[in-house]
């Protein structure tokens, strides 16, 4: 059973395709291909912005930015709120959606449509929460006063891999700090942003608080909208490469920056572990949206004791998992999000095994059409491998063993990355002293999944900088004004 065709192009067919500038949809004659990675026909053709309809998009964001400030918090909270219920209601259309342009299976992208909803619940409660400090200077007299006020107008950029997730994340948040938001999704995936910018018209958001603009040219639209003085923060999701070039151009204006950058997370399996749980970890920490995730575990760092005994158990689900395109019923694994991560992938693998890993499962490419990469676990893969110190971004497994704590630590460690680390142990000491040692903005201890909208996401060293959800997320959004009163 398969998703009609009928089904497919009314959900197509319901999405803006032009920009979204000041409450308008700008026609335009189309531009961006939008591509469906199981089948590699397209899908559909939205607007291709140019620099300056991107600066119109800031304009738009400029005009209304103070009296979008000066709203009461419990209306930015309500919008939120509601925008949460429609994505509810409408939760079948967005899965849908993502799975056409994406590639992930239809449940994986309803797991999405609930975890991205739920950061407009979680901002919408924060909306009202918003507080500053009153104190006493230590030497009397005058009194201290802090105050939180929007950071302003507000620069998205998010990538393909969440198309829903990664813009509720930023939107949700600008949104109950008073800031209004520019945002441009990644030109593979714009039709869930186009689609989430009228959910957000229908719960309400004022005309010129949410602009979208789609384009080909990422690079020349974008620039010319950070070196603009009018902006006062970009948030950008995507690569480490992509992220250190915006830092750069931010500079110009001191622009505040959070930067949700690459990872290469460590598993680590110590010896006590429960295995049963460790492979039912591995394969949600791996396998969670096709392997092309920013937390995807990027190296499996084992005990040398049940390395064997892990890598059999775990090749053993993997080889299991049945792949195809992700509207189909029964899919666990879709198609990688184009040709190139394909590559990119076989070329990893070839590259492992030439340093002398051997394949437990997997290690080809399936079939002629689409972008089908199988689920793979490999053994014995050297620290030398290429894939040790880069992204897979894709369903591929390597093992490499540790003996002693320490050197599993140095072994996880050992990388410029620092978003997440998973470990893997039935010693409550032992979880909290490597929890203290590893080097990331996140740890999960026993557990394969991190992301909550209630806790901060976020990386250290090329990770990244800044936090999104938790209690966090918000302060990314605001300045703290500290005004001296004196008695
Ligand atoms: P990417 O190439 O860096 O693209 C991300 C976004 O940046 C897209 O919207 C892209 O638009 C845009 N972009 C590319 N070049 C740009 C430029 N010169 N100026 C302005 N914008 C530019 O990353 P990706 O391959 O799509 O996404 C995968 C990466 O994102 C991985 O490294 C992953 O780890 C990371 N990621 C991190 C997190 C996190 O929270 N830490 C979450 C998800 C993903 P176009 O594609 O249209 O050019």
């Amino acid at each position: 059973m398969s998703v009609s065709a009928a089904r497919i192009d009314a959900v197509l067919d319901a999405v803006p395709k032009g920009l979204f500038i000041g409450g308008e949809w700008l026609e335009t004659s189309g531009g961006v291909k939008v591509e469906n990675p199981a089948t590699g026909e397209v899908l559909a053709e939205v607007a291709d912005a140019t620099p300056e309809q991107g600066i119109q998009a800031l304009d738009a964001a400029v005009a209304v930015a103070e009296s979008w400030a000066a709203t009461d918090p419990r209306e930015r909270g309500e919008i939120l709120r509601k925008a949460f219920e429609l994505l509810h209601q409408r939760a079948d259309d967005f899965a849908l959606l993502m799975t056409l342009e994406m590639g992930k299976p239809l449940a994986e992208a309803r797991g999405e449509v609930t975890y991205g909803a739920e950061f407009f619940r979680w901002f919408s409660e924060e909306s009202v929460r918003i507080a500053g400090r009153y104190s006493m200077a230590p030497s009397g007299g005058t009194r201290l006063l802090t105050m939180k006020q929007p950071v302003g107008p507000v620069y998205a950029i998010t990538p393909w891999n969440f198309p829903l997730a990664m813009g509720t994340r930023k939107i949700g948040p600008a949104i109950a700090a008073g800031c209004p938001v520019v945002i441009k999704p990644a030109a593979q995936t714009p039709l869930t942003t186009l689609a989430l910018a009228a959910v957000l018209v229908e719960a309400g958001v004022p005309d010129g608080v949410i602009n979208v603009i789609t384009t080909s040219s990422s690079g020349k639209v974008s620039e010319p909208i950070i070196r603009d003085p009018r902006l006062r923060k970009l948030t950008f999701t995507g690569s480490t490469e992509v992220g250190r070039r915006l830092i750069g151009q931010s500079a110009e204006q001191v622009l505040r920056v959070s930067m949700e950058l690459g990872g290469n997370a460590p598993f680590l399996v110590f010896a006590d572990a429960d295995l049963d749980r460790a492979v039912d970890g591995a394969m949600l920490a791996k396998m969670r949206n096709i392997g092309e995730a920013c937390t995807a575990a990027n190296r499996f760092l084992v005990h040398s004791s049940v390395a064997d005994e892990f890598g059999r158990r775990f090749a053993e689900k993997m080889s299991a998992l049945t792949v195809g395109p992700g509207i189909d019923d029964g899919v666990q694994v879709g198609p990688l999000v184009d040709r190139a991560a394909v590559q990119k992938v076989s070329e990893l693998v070839g590259d492992a095994v030439d340093a002398g890993g051997s394949v437990l499962t997997g290690g080809e490419k399936l079939g002629d059409r689409g972008y089908f990469y199988a689920p793979t676990v490999l053994a014995d893969v050297p620290t030398s491998a290429k894939m040790f110190r880069e992204e897979i971004f894709g369903p591929v497994a390597p093992i490499t063993t540790f003996d002693t704590d320490d050197d599993g630590i140095a072994l996880a460690n050992d990388t410029e990355f620092g978003l997440v680390a998973y470990a893997f142990t039935r010693d409550l000491t032992r979880a909290i002293r490597v929890a203290e040692r590893l080097q990331t903005g996140m740890v999960g201890i026993n557990q394969g999944i991190v992301s909550n909208p209630a806790a901060p996401f976020g990386g250290v060293k090329a990770s990244g900088v800044g936090r999104e959800g938790g209690a966090e997320g918000i302060e990314e959004y605001l300045e703290t004004k500290y005004v001296g009163i004196a008695l």
